[in-house]
């Protein structure tokens, strides 16, 4: 089976901020418990003013921030507050609630290149307690002309340090000119890949930026190619074994949890307090849109 081809769609992060959003999408809606997929840049952020994402809450995932180029500083309602660099990951899991705020460093120039990921929570890590951490060095591994970065999951005999709870794999894969190898999969789960950079051969067929190439499960290996310099991630898990209900910032079961997380960010409970954030805090949008589409399908 060839790959299959999800169109990227533009999505607004923030302030005029346009991302590249692979997931969800109505095609795809998640990969393993890989459930969001944004990929920002690359891009010179005087032109936009930088990322400003001001608080705003999160129950039932973790958000899982790579830094490829540029700095963005991570606030929380838990009292962190985190700069993350390039080759960093931030990872914050939410369970059962907590706020952030995603802010450039103020009067920094440069370049702004990342991806963000949401990992859904299962049914036993979905209520626990909030946490956060910065993760500074992942494993590097060369491999046939490729620099593979290991995000989460274990590859080539090594094993990344960030802490998730479902069975799943991701990395960051670049290319300085033409490369080609065979990478071994896992039969039990399901793959996507999203070119960052460049044009990216995958078994044969050819991959740029715009499109997502779904991989499924089955599969013992994929043919992986770069054209010049390239750069893509690869993601991966076990397909994940319950119905979620994705609205906004929420990761949920249903629309009644939706609208009980709603109503309590609306009236300043359960999700704390950002601190030093200079950007204003984001407004939920109405719950009544997610029963109208609920109740149409
Ligand atoms: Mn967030």
């Amino acid at each position: 089976m060839p790959p299959e081809r999800i169109a990227i769609r533009s999505a607004e992060v923030g302030d005029g901020l346009y991302a590249r959003r692979a997931l969800p999408h109505r095609a795809r809606r998640m990969v393993g418990a890989w459930c969001f997929l944004d990929h920002l840049g690359p891009l010179d952020f005087e032109a936009v003013h930088g990322l400003r994402v001001g608080p705003h809450p999160h129950i039932g995932l973790q958000t899982f921030t790579w830094m490829i180029d540029g700095e963005v500083v991570h606030r929380d309602s838990l009292g962190n507050e985190q700069t993350i660099r390039p080759g960093q990951v931030n990872l914050m899991s939410a369970g059962r609630g907590i706020s952030h705020a995603e802010d450039s460093v103020d009067g920094r120039s440069g370049t702004l290149h990342a991806v963000q990921l949401w990992i859904a929570l299962d049914e036993a890590h979905r209520h626990g307690a909030p946490s956060f951490r910065n993760y500074p060095e992942l494993p590097v591994v060369e491999r046939d002309g490729f620099r593979i970065t290991l995000l989460v999951g274990e590859a080539f005999d090594r094993r990344s340090p960030v802490e998730v709870f479902s069975p799943l794999i991701g990395m960051d894969i670049a290319a300085a000119g033409d490369a080609q190898m065979r990478l071994a999969l896992d039969r039990s789960f399901e793959y996507a890949l999203l070119p960052l950079v460049g044009v990216v051969g995958v078994d044969g067929d050819t991959f740029t930026p715009d499109a997502m190439a779904y991989l499924g499960a089955g599969r013992d290996g994929v043919e992986l190619r770069s054209k010049g310099a390239a750069r893509f991630v690869l993601i991966g898990g076990a397909p994940f074994g319950e119905d979620i209900l994705l609205w906004w910032n929420f990761v949920a079961r249903t629309p009644e949890e939706i609208q009980a997380a709603t109503d309590d960010w609306n009236a300043g409970e359960r999700f704390g307090e950002v601190q030093g954030s200079p950007s204003h805090p984001l407004a939920a949008p109405d719950v009544s849109k997610l029963r109208l589409r609920q109740t149409s399908r």
